[in-house]
């Protein structure tokens, strides 16, 4: 792996620290005594997207000095990155670099991960387990769905969930009646149960989905222990021993700066918050920042999505949209992993198909050796591909898929198309500790005390279902860890 050292600070930079007399001043919590400066923030949250917005509002509601800092569009273009894997996968289109991230781009399905997703290794035998189960955070899925003004409607087949929708779905059609059928044409019945989605505010600018940009970001800047820092990219988080002092940023200029803080949180997206951190490198930390270095990066996956436009009969046409998971269960049984299955109206009628994939530590983003961006920096190289478990599950659902289609009456042939991969996960795994993962199931990172990542590159395993739901409950639930530590 290629790595460049940072640029050094220039000297008119490094006088505007500002020492300190005792750590007492400071008003620290006990794993911050140690520090030396006068921090300008209490917490500077790198990334303004779904994690860092939503956590940095809860942040200044409880009276917490807190910076956001953002690259913003302007530095969109310096941002580079090649995919060198076996999959050519599309950096560029699954993440947006600007004001609210990719909340620009979303579609809006507000999904929950299932209990049995925390506990694959437990359950089925396969992959990992998360270091946080169900339970813990279904509250956070509550407050979340309330801040993504979720509309849909009560289901039996879907996660357990102890709170109401924000809005309610009036009673959608019902659902086209299909089956799993084994080689007897037997089998069981589907639940497809419809989709929730962030709805249409009337007082919101934009047509749905929900966009930061239009009222989340401004709410936070009219708030006065808010500081927003656009046009600033994150370069580097400077250790000093366990303690991160300071993290450097560069502008579309070239110009170096710094900002310090007690705590810093990285919530720049997959590829860049596991970019942040490699080039994090210290003494201490020579192979980027925290004591899991040897798997940051690792285990990227996403997931791949397969349409087939149907063909179907005269008054057979789809109405509504829908999805199951029933059949998760079962392909996890059979050493596969977990697909969705969705059914939309588009065009009369679509079958999508969304496998969830390996998260192989073969799979993983890394700085690269050959590719320089415009500010200098390393560019970042993305290495996916399919194992044998990713094609035989993506054989074994296309399958299912033509046996719901010929159900349906279809008549479109058998085809399906690959359209995207979308949901990009892992590369700052979540784990029990530093053997296994990046971060502990706070998202802070191993080794060090005060730096927390925060979004779906903390994902141990994605599911087959969308991850902003999971991204902003695991903020909110970060949100909480850091209020109660600093108040
Ligand atoms: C086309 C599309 C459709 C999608 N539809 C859905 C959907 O329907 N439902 C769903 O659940 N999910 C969907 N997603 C996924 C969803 O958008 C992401 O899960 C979510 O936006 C992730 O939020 P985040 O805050 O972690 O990252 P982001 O929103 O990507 O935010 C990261 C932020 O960090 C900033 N940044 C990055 N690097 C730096 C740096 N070095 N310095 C300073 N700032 C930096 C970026 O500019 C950005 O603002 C979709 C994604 C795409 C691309």
């Amino acid at each position: 792996m290629g790595r460049r050292p940072v640029r050094r600070l220039t000297a008119s930079v490094l006088t505007r620290r500002r020492f300190l007399t005792g750590s007492a001043a400071l008003g620290l919590g006990a794993g911050l005594a140690g520090c030396r400066f006068r921090p300008e923030f209490d917490v500077c949250v790198i990334g303004s997207g779904f994690a860092g917005t939503y956590l940095a509002l809860e942040l200044v509601q409880h009276g917490i000095e807190t910076a956001l800092v953002e690259a913003g569009e302007g530095l969109a273009s310096t941002f580079q990155a090649a995919s060198t894997g076996e999959i050519d996968y599309p950096v560029q289109a699954s993440r947006r670099i600007g004001l609210g991230g990719t909340s620009g781009l979303w579609t809006g399905v507000v999904t929950r991960l299932f209990p049995d997703d925390f506990r694959l290794h437990s359950e089925y035998g396969l992959h990992v387990d998360w270091p946080l189960d169900y339970p813990e955070l279904e509250p956070y899925y509550c407050r979340s769905e309330s801040l993504l003004s979720a509309i849909g409607y009560p289901s039996p087949n879907r996660p357990p969930k102890h709170c109401e929708y924000p809005w309610a779905l009036d009673p959608p059609p019902p659902a086209p009646e299909l089956r799993h059928r084994s080689g007897d044409g037997t089998g069981e019945e589907l639940s497809f149960f419809p989709l929730t989605f962030s709805r249409r505010d009337p007082d919101r600018p934009n047509p749905p989905p929900l966009r930061l940009v239009d009222r989340e970001i401004p709410e936070l800047t009219a708030d006065r222990h808010a500081t927003l820092l656009t046009g600033r990219r994150a370069v580097a988080l400077h250790a000093m021993g366990r303690q991160v002092e300071r993290l450097e940023t560069l502008d579309a200029d070239g110009r170096h700066d710094e900002i310090t803080a007690r705590i810093f949180v990285v919530a720049a997206g997959v590829f860049e918050s596991a970019s942040l951190l490699l080039r994090s490198q210290s003494s201490r930390f020579p192979d980027g920042l925290g004591d899991g270095a040897a798997t940051l990066g690792h285990h990227f996956n996403h997931h791949p999505h397969f349409h087939r436009q149907l063909a179907l009969p005269e008054g057979r046409a789809v109405r509504g949209f829908y999805r199951t998971h029933d059949l998760d269960p079962l392909l996890r049984s059979e050493g596969l992993n977990a697909c969705n299955f969705q059914l939309t109206q588009s065009g009369g009628g679509q079958l999508g198909i969304s496998p969830e994939l390996d998260p192989a530590s073969s799979h993983r983003v890394m700085l690269s050796e050959r590719h320089d961006d415009p500010l200098g920096l390393p560019s970042l190289e993305v290495q996916a591909a399919y194992t044998e478990r990713d094609r035989r599950t993506i054989d074994r659902c296309l399958a299912i898929g033509n046996d719901l289609a010929a159900q349906l009456g279809d008549t479109s042939g058998p085809a399906f198309h690959q359209r995207f991969h979308s949901h990009p996960a892992g590369t700052c795994r979540m784990a029990r500790d530093a053997s296994s993962g990046v971060v502990d199931a706070h998202g802070k990172v191993f080794g060090v005390d005060n730096v927390y990542v925060a979004g779906a590159s903390t994902f141990p395993t994605s599911g087959a279902t969308n991850p902003t739901n999971t991204v902003v409950a695991l903020a909110l639930r970060l949100a909480d860890h850091l209020i109660e530590s600093l108040t």
